[in-house]
């Protein structure tokens, strides 16, 4: 009798819980990065814990960034065919070396026009330190570059001189274009041009 009355109570409590829907030793899986640390100190005594120093951990990331160029898009498509787009005022004849579709000076609309692809150093600098995505190409010249019969500048990159003191204002530059276009203002850089 004793036994028959073990076996009643141990099947109602299985009907009851139902073990098979837990598995008590699940474990998330381990992935290939992430840091593996071997004999982290750690105190025997935990008040020393504020003394440790802070762990540092290296950790990769990437963002796709989707941005639109608007009504700037035609100055990108003009890189991407070898030409530099200037814009000019139908109102008051401003023109801009750095494209704007209204016009600073009075608000009108404004044209497209091919600027020259020959100017001079108007002013530049020398980076030697820069943003994430031009850091690894420190030290290097930025230059703002006049053209004749346009009112604004251009900034843009000098390559092929290499010392500042080389640099002069107001020396002749010819713009180069890179061959893969990636619909950056960077698709177009300046050199010396000879005199
Ligand atoms: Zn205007």
């Amino acid at each position: 009798m004793a036994t028959k009355k073990t076996t009643k109570k141990t099947t109602r409590k299985k009907k009851t819980v139902n073990p098979a829907a837990y598995d008590y030793n699940a474990k998330l899986p381990e992935t290939m990065d992430g840091t593996v640390l071997y004999n982290v100190p750690f105190p025997s005594d935990l008040k020393d814990l504020k003394k440790m120093e802070p762990i540092i951990i290296k950790h990769t990331y990437t963002i796709d960034y989707i941005h639109s160029y608007g009504q700037d898009s035609p100055f990108f498509a003009g890189l991407a065919n070898k030409k530099l787009l200037g814009t000019e005022c139908t109102k008051c004849g401003y023109r801009y070396a750095t494209p704007r579709l209204h016009c600073m000076e009075c608000g009108a609309e404004c044209d497209w026009f091919e600027l020259p692809q020959e100017g001079r150093v108007h002013t530049f600098t020398t980076c030697y330190y820069g943003s994430e995505e031009f850091l690894k190409e420190t030290p290097f010249h930025l230059i703002l570059v006049e053209f004749d019969g346009v009112d604004t500048l251009l900034l843009a990159r000098l390559i092929g001189v290499e010392r500042p003191e080389d640099i002069k204002i107001g020396m002749k530059v010819k713009a180069r274009f890179r061959r893969l276009s990636k619909f950056k203002p960077t698709d177009v850089y300046f050199v010396p041009a000879e005199e």
